[in-house]
């Protein structure tokens, strides 16, 4: 095999990449569908010919293993169990559809490792939260608990039942996020001034909802009447307001949490509220779920506790149902896995509008990956992506991209795709990064590095909107060529003739040239031809190219793709 000097590669022998096992059967995708998930949803599944769906209650543990080896989705809710056993077991499921928003009943990591998106549905519940926010709000100022349960003892206590108002009062909202935003929405139409905390979110948001932003969390707390957190749960919000915190706030201040247990430290909450520093709390959420019967919340003054009933209103899960089942519909049936949770966040019109620069990522690595396996190198140590700004606030997912084309027809798995790509790179001691980069000719340029050793090869290409993906540079070499089933990569000496005897092989062996670029560095110097054929091409043909005058390499990449769905 000749050697490749303008990629600087040296030539060993690879094995011919594997090919994937194709899905089991064509049509339809099977969906499994249970934990009484709301009809509207269900019908959304029903209504396409190429879903078959069936709709099941809960069922017991053994039972669902017994039948998940047919399904290529779950639609489910918290009761049923995804666990790693039922995931190994379930070979053809390509998604899991949560109709709501937590997924702790899921074995994600498992699920991410199998190549299973993992969708939920995290909007649906906004307006049913922000409303029990004012509901229970509402509630604790006006002793509504307290009169209605007097109410049913025969009372009429007028006089005990002072409340406050809303109005004027300052409402502290540290997580500006969907419920925070409704919030912080309907807080001004009870006359409330707003301030929110939340470093992830730009300025334009505040000033669209019209809040007031603190710098910091104590800036916050030094201002607010009612306090109220609406973050996730994560390492950062685990405590977040604490003794300190809640100390921080001004006496006679409320405190709500209806986001996760835990971002507000129960004990030094019910602590705050015994000393009378705190004037009364709403809580949906606890650390502990169910909370204990005995637990000093449910007896401290003042507070109006909901057993994490924020989402369960009946549109809410009609809503999550919805939603969930849209994301399931267009998973399977379009690959359209942006609403995955675990699979890089971008958000659904992006991935519609990544999906060439996504292929680009894919067809580029392919390429960079064959040429350096022709001439010898292996072990791809690093991939390196960068784009041009137009592409780049899809980055992640066009790393995951590079990565699958780096490791299709190498990796033996039938369930490769861009959920799992990125973490069985990995998972096999490939470093990946990824740059945005002004210098690649196009703001949609896309341009994949791979590197083992001290070698390297790039290869990039543009995918600007509405037009086909193009390849534009192999290695040194400017090219311009849509890549489409199959691409010969030659080097060649750049002499007469050359071209007319490759076209004449490839004519004699059927295989129809769809594009012919020829690139130089310089004249009489070596040259490249990407030729972009319809055909597949075999290794005879390889070796015939190679035997011709003047040809000094031929790499044949053939694209694969993983048909269909996720
Ligand atoms: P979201 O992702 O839309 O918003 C979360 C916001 O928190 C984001 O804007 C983020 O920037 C911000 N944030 C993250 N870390 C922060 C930090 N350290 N300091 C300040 N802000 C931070 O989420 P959402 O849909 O609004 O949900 C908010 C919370 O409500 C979540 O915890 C969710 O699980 C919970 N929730 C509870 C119920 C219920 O039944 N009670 C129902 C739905 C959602």
């Amino acid at each position: 095999m000749p050697l490749l000097f303008s990629f600087g590669v040296r030539p060993l022998n690879v094995p011919p990449p594997r090919t994937r096992a194709p899905r089991p059967g064509i049509l339809p995708y099977n969906v499994l569908v249970t934990d009484e998930v709301d009809p509207d949803g269900v019908a959304i599944l029903a209504a396409e010919a190429e879903l078959q769906v069936d709709v099941v209650p809960t069922l017991p543990p053994a039972e669902l293993m017994a039948r998940i080896g047919e399904y290529d989705a779950l639609v489910g809710r918290s009761a049923t169990r995804v666990t790693e056993e039922l995931l190994r077991r379930a070979t053809r499921l390509r998604v899991v559809g949560r109709a709501g928003v937590g997924v702790d009943n899921i074995a994600l990591d498992t699920a991410t490792e199998l190549g299973v998106a993992v969708i939920n549905a995290p909007a649906g519940n906004t307006i049913a939260v922000a409303e029990l926010f004012f509901g229970t709000l509402i509630g604790l100022l006006r002793n509504l608990p307290v009169a209605a349960a007097s109410m049913r003892e025969g009372r009429w206590d007028r006089s005990k039942l002072l409340g406050s108002e809303l109005k004027d009062r300052t409402l502290g909202i540290v997580g500006v996020g969907r419920i925070g935003g409704e919030i912080a929405t309907r807080a001004r139409a009870f006359s409330m001034d707003v301030v929110g905390y939340d470093p992830y979110v730009s300025e334009d948001r505040f000033t669209s909802l019209r809040v007031r932003r603190a710098a910091s969390l104590d800036e916050l707390l030094d201002v607010a009447d009612v306090l109220t957190v609406h973050t996730p749960l994560n390492d950062e919000t685990t405590g977040m307001i604490g003794r300190r915190e809640l100390a921080r706030l001004r006496p006679g201040s409320y405190v709500a949490n209806l986001a996760r247990g835990g971002i507000v430290d129960d004990q030094a909450l019910g602590a705050a509220l015994e000393s009378g520093h705190l004037r009364g709390a709403v809580l949906d959420v606890y650390t502990t779920e169910p909370l204990p019967t005995d637990h000093p919340l449910r007896r401290a003054p003042n507070v109006v506790l909901t057993p994490h009933i924020g989402a369960s209103t009946a549109e809410a899960q009609r809503n999550v149902a919805v939603d969930a089942c849209v994301a399931v519909r267009d998973a399977l049936l379009r690959g359209d896995i942006s609403r995955s949770i675990n699979v890089a966040a971008v958000g659904s019109g992006e991935w519609r509008e990544l999906q060439p620069a996504m292929l680009v990522a894919r067809r580029a690595a392919a390429v960079a990956r064959a040429i350096l396996a022709d001439s010898g190198m292996r072990a791809i140590r690093r991939l390196a992506l960068r784009c041009g700004p137009a592409v780049v606030s899809g980055s992640g997912a066009l790393l995951s991209a590079a990565a699958l084309g780096v490791l299709e027809g190498v990796v033996e798995t039938d369930r490769l795709n861009l959920i799992n790509a990125r973490a069985l790179a990995e998972g096999r001691g490939l470093e990946l990064s990824v740059a945005e980069s002004l210098h690649l000719g196009h703001p949609n340029a896309v341009e994949i590095s791979l590197a083992g050793g001290m070698q390297e090869l790039a290869v990039a290409g543009e995918a600007p909107p509405g037009s086909a993906p193009r390849l534009t540079r192999i290695g040194s070499f400017h090219v311009d060529v849509t890549p489409r089933q199959t691409l010969i990569v030659l080097t060649n000496n750049d002499v007469p003739g050359v071209i007319g005897r490759v076209g004449t092989l490839l004519g004699d062996a059927g295989v129809n040239i769809a594009e012919y670029h020829q690139a130089r560095l310089k004249q009489g110097g070596e040259a490249l031809a990407a030729i972009s054929v319809d055909d597949p091409v075999t290794d005879e043909v390889r070796r015939s190219l190679l035997g011709l005058p003047d040809v000094l390499s031929a790499t044949i990449v053939s694209f694969r793709d993983s048909g269909r769905g996720v």
